[in-house]
């Protein structure tokens, strides 16, 4: 059997491994604070990390604080963000999520997420609006070192064209089968989940993934079916 047959749970096993190899092994530690990632996490839809920063900071710096966020006027605050995708639709989100947090825990502080157990934390998250299961397992992941897979655009394209999901498998229940299938422990989760999107961005782009390059190509379903035999070029 050659190696690209191999079942996807030793698959997904290799491609942890030999992207480790390939990218640094980094330690999870949160990178700014718990409420800093949630709404920070909001605005970054489909929206590059230096344009979502500037959003953040120019937000705070007209508004003050959280509460001054939430009573601002909604075409103000969108106006604040608009270096983001869809400002006028996050603008009243990241109100009513304030707003959420606000009424429910008497402050903006999420902290007490730590003590939940994921179900629970992913569903107090994902009642806001604006929060799908993409940005509460990030949240839960990068700042709470909980054991989930957020499965991006990277991840969930890099993980198809390798083989570990179907063809018809949703990137909701990506999650799932991604988890099942790679270590549990949260550093491992958080390693996967950062290699595969760099390697999206360098290798395995969305267009012309450069195959030749990669070290993935000895058991990548893709690579060996279609690109090597020159089916993509003939389509
Ligand atoms: S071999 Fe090509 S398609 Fe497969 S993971 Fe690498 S770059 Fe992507």
């Amino acid at each position: 059997m050659e190696a690209y047959q191999l079942p996807p749970n030793e698959k997904a096993l290799l491609t942890h491994e030999l992207l480790n190899q390939e990218y640094r092994h980094r330690k999870l530690e949160p990178r700014r604070s718990h409420m800093h990632e949630l709404i920070s996490t909001m605005l970054s839809h489909r929206t590059n990390h230096k344009d979502e920063e500037k959003a953040y900071y120019t937000m705070l710096e007209r508004f003050g604080d959280w509460d001054g966020v939430v009573n601002a006027d909604v075409d103000d605050l969108a106006d604040a963000i608009q270096t983001t995708r869809y400002p006028g639709q996050k603008a009243p989100q990241i109100q009513q999520a304030l707003r959420m947090i606000k009424e429910e825990r008497g402050e903006y502080n999420i902290d007490f997420l730590e003590e939940l157990p994921v179900p629970e934390a992913m569903a107090w998250l994902t009642k806001m609006p604006g929060v799908g299961v993409k940005t509460a397992t990030l949240l839960l992941l990068f700042n709470f070192k909980k054991p989930v897979m957020p499965v991006d655009t990277h991840v969930f394209r890099i993980s198809q064209r390798v083989g570990l999901l179907g063809a018809k498998v949703t990137a909701s229940k990506a999650h799932d089968i991604l988890l099942e299938m790679l270590p549990p422990e949260p550093e491992e989760l958080y390693n996967f989940h950062i290699h595969m999107l760099r390697h999206g961005q360098r290798i395995c782009t969305f267009f012309s993934p450069k195959c030749e390059e990669c070290v993935l190509n000895g058991i990548c379903n893709y690579y060996q079916e279609v690109r090597q035999k020159g089916i993509d070029k003939a389509a």
